[in-house]
């Protein structure tokens, strides 16, 4: 007779195409590969501690607003907490669970000493002034002060956050403990023990896996076309990299809009545009294309690098790339998953391919411990190292098994998780 399941979890509200079910039916993928560790499978199917607190501030005219955050922390076996902090009006408690748990794994796979947490506030920031934003952002780090520090969780920035919003955090809570704690969150500004390297690290990360995958399956990123979903920190940056490498960035889409250019967009002068204008629409010398037109630009390499869910079977059929590299986090449904790997496009899943921002984020916590700071050749390549290494693994477990990258990369960071979890036992 086998033992009863686990309760399932009450507070989740079930909806098929959620990321928290996104989540679960990527780890139901990697059971069979996990062996006599299976029996500690439930810890990866629930976070260890999830934090929801009310966040009211003082508006600009007088008025009082509360807003609601989030800080989860899904798994700590390996070490502390870690994973950024998002602001976004979409953002719920079953998302961030799910952006908590693939920091997990994307930590265990990289193999850098961290468990994994997220945290995020329900919030259009653009619609909030300089001055409540802060206000916003110290009331949200008194709140989660509870369970975030240095050794225990530590925020970093995801969507719609940045250095200047690190910075009133490890602020704010230096205040409440009453010392410099710059260990506290990392993608802090360079003079506040932030790390050279830090802000291009995940779109770094992105080319240098895509770059290794590209090799391995004979694509020439020498004038290979690649389209960009997302257009912030981590699309931008690896549309750079790879159009330096000699590919042509063909289409790139953010909020306001798609741009299309046969030939090959300039990704530095996108970037410049995009700061301009707010958005990309209107970049000259490229054709504006309607937003559902970006999933069949033709092109060999496709980079969804904006928000979760985007990838959906009915787009995964219509692809023409050869290489999908998921700079976002969850970008693709599991459903289009299978669709993907029927039609033999390769993908490197998002738990190693962006990656590269946690790995230097590890590095500025060992920075800031040691107060001992590298220069960026010394950083950039440490992550080379580190990101190739990964890849090399989640590689040859691939081809060992026969399975795709993404139940690869998770075989390998569960099978760490879990050993840590049973080495460590269970308290009491
Ligand atoms: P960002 O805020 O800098 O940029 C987000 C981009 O996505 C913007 O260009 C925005 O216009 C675009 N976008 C938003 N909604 C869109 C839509 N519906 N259609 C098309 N484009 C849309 O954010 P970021 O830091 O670049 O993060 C992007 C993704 O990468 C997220 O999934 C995030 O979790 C993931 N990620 C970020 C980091 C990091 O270090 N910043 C690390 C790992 C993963």
């Amino acid at each position: 007779m086998s033992a009863p399941a686990s309760q399932p979890l009450s507070f989740v509200k079930h909806h098929a195409h959620g990321p928290w079910e996104t989540y679960l039916a990527q780890v139901d993928r990697v059971l069979p590969y996990l062996g006599p560790l299976s029996r500690w499978a439930d810890t990866l199917k629930r976070p260890k501690r999830a934090l929801i607190v009310d966040v009211p501030i003082e508006m600009d005219d007088g008025t009082v607003r509360h807003f609601e955050g989030y800080r989860v922390q899904h798994n700590v076996s390996r070490g502390p907490g870690k994973g950024g902090v998002r602001y976004h009006p979409d953002v719920t408690l079953d998302e961030v669970m799910a952006l908590a748990a693939w920091m997990s794994v994307k930590n265990a796979a990289v193999n850098v000493p961290f468990g994994g947490a997220k945290g995020g506030i329900r919030v259009d920031p653009s619609r909030l002034s300089a001055k409540e934003l802060e206000r916003m952002t110290r009331r949200y780090t008194s709140e989660i002060g509870l369970i975030i520090g240095p050794q225990q969780d530590i925020p970093a920035p995801d969507v719609n956050t940045n250095p200047q919003i690190m910075a009133w955090m490890m602020d704010t809570y230096s205040m409440n403990v009453g010392a410099t704690s710059t260990g506290v969150v990392t993608g802090k500004p360079i003079h506040l023990g932030g790390s050279l390297g830090r802000v291009k690290a995940t779109g770094r990360g992105v080319f240098v896996t895509g770059r290794e995958v590209a090799r391995r399956i004979g694509l020439d990123l020498d004038g290979a076309r690649v389209a960009v979903q997302g257009f912030g920190n981590v699309g931008s940056v690896a549309a750079e990299l790879f159009a330096a490498a000699g590919a042509r960035i063909v289409a790139v889409q953010d909020h306001t809009g798609t741009v299309y250019a046969p030939d090959g967009l300039d990704p530095v002068a996108l970037v410049a545009h995009a700061k301009r204008q707010g958005g990309l629409t209107g970049f000259p010398s490229s054709e504006n294309l309607a937003p559902e037109a970006f999933w069949d630009v033709p092109c060999e390499i496709l980079i969804p690098a904006a928000l979760e869910g985007q990838l959906t079977p009915a787009r995964a059929a219509r692809l023409s790339a050869r290489l999908v590299l998921e700079g976002a986090n969850g970008p693709t449904l599991p459903e289009a998953d299978d669709v993907l790997v029927e039609r033999g496009i390769q993908v490197v899943p998002d738990v190693i391919c962006n990656a590269g921002g946690v790995t230097v984020s590890y590095f500025e916590w060992v920075q800031d411990f040691s107060s001992f700071f590298w220069s960026e050749e010394e950083i950039n390549a440490r992550l080379d190292k580190i990101m190739v290494g990964a890849l090399n693994r989640v590689w040859e477990t691939a081809q060992m098994h026969r399975i795709p990258l993404r139940t690869a990369t998770y075989a390998v960071a569960c099978e760490r998780i879990l050993t840590a979890r049973a080495e460590r036992g269970l308290y009491p």
